[in-house]
């Protein structure tokens, strides 16, 4: 068994003070917990503080359009107006790991997951026998060893939809308060956060009259894993696009006027990278066959 680190543990009722809190150096935001206690115990961070957001009653709001950040995803996808107007977004918060997992796991969470790699996803004994990599303790990139950058893949199942439907996040900071669109949030490099020490997701505000989106993710074992492939594809008065994601560190976006056209660029434009345990050119494959298959399903 992998021991927990010794640490402390804050549980602020405010925003304010929680953001003043997450500012200080060492400490780190702690909402469901479900991705972040995991990587404490592989010695992926080490806070001295954690802060959680379980008594944040500003990251509980839900109005239509609006969605508290501090939900779980199991409420998320058990709201009406979710399922009706936006349900690739309901789709996408039931394929995140298990149903148990979907009740303490948050949307926020989901929105800052770290990126993933099969190097780095690893216990520290296992991760220090290679000598660590550039996005822990190392030198190199096991994945590209000649490159200088990370290309640990954004795996965040309701990325790809939220993007699609034109979805902003609310951010609270020591800057103050800002809006930034989900399609603007992640980096090249996958060891960047747009997110500053102290910058707290409140809430996903979604536009009104979305576009038609389908969710898919294909998985080794439907009842927990992460994507080896995740995609969403939309259709609106200007054509079909697609974001796919788990291949690098943010989705990719394509966009063609008929499915048989998107399936080519979404096809031409994801090069994989060896960050999952599945072969590379299967993943490439799949992504034809995926961004397919999620076009035929949009409702006629
Ligand atoms: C077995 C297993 C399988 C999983 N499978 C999947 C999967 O298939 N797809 C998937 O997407 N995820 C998966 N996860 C990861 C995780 O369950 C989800 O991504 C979840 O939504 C994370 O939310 P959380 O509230 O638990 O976040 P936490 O673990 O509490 O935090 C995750 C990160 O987000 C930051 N954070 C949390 N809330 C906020 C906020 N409001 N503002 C700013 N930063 C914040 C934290 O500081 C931390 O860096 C899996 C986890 C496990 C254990
Ligand atoms: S892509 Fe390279 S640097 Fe990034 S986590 Fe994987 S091995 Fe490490």
């Amino acid at each position: 068994m992998l021991p927990f680190p010794r640490l402390d543990y804050e549980a602020p009722a405010t925003l304010d003070a929680a953001m003043r809190l997450v500012a200080e150096p060492g400490a780190k935001l702690l909402a469901g917990g479900t991705d972040l206690l995991p990587s404490l115990k592989h010695g992926l961070f080490q806070p001295s503080v954690l802060v959680s957001t379980r008594r944040l009653t500003e990251l509980r709001q839900l109005s239509r359009g609006t969605i508290g950040a501090g939900l779980s995803l199991r409420e998320v996808s058990h709201v009406p107006w979710v399922n009706a107007e936006y349900p690739a977004l309901a789709a996408a918060c039931r394929t995140v790991a298990t149903p148990t997992i979907q009740g303490m796991a948050t949307l926020g969470g989901n929105l800052a997951l770290d990126t993933r790699c099969v190097y780095y996803n690893q216990p520290e004994g296992w991760r220090k026998a290679l000598g660590g990599c550039l996005k822990c303790e190392g030198t190199i990139c096991h994945v590209a060893p000649r490159g200088t950058g990370c290309y640990a893949a954004h795996s965040a199942d309701t990325v790809p939809a939220l993007w699609l439907y034109g979805a902003r996040v609310r951010v609270h900071g020591p800057t103050g308060e800002r809006s930034v669109n989900v399609s603007a949030m992640y980096q090249a490099d996958g060891r960047d956060s747009l997110f500053a020490r102290g910058d707290i997701i409140a809430s996903v505000e979604l536009p009104p009259a979305p576009p038609a989106v389908v969710h898919r993710k294909l998985r080794l074992r439907a009842a927990i894993d992460y994507g080896q492939l995740l995609v969403a594809v939309s259709r609106d008065d200007e054509g079909y696009r697609a974001v796919i994601s788990a291949v690098g560190p943010r989705p990719l976006a394509v966009a063609a006027r008929t499915p048989a056209d998107l399936v080519d660029a979404a096809h031409a434009a994801v090069q994989p990278l060896a960050t999952h345990l599945t072969a590379v050119p299967w993943r490439k494959k799949m992504v034809r066959v995926e961004v397919a298959r999620a076009a035929a399903l949009l409702p006629s």
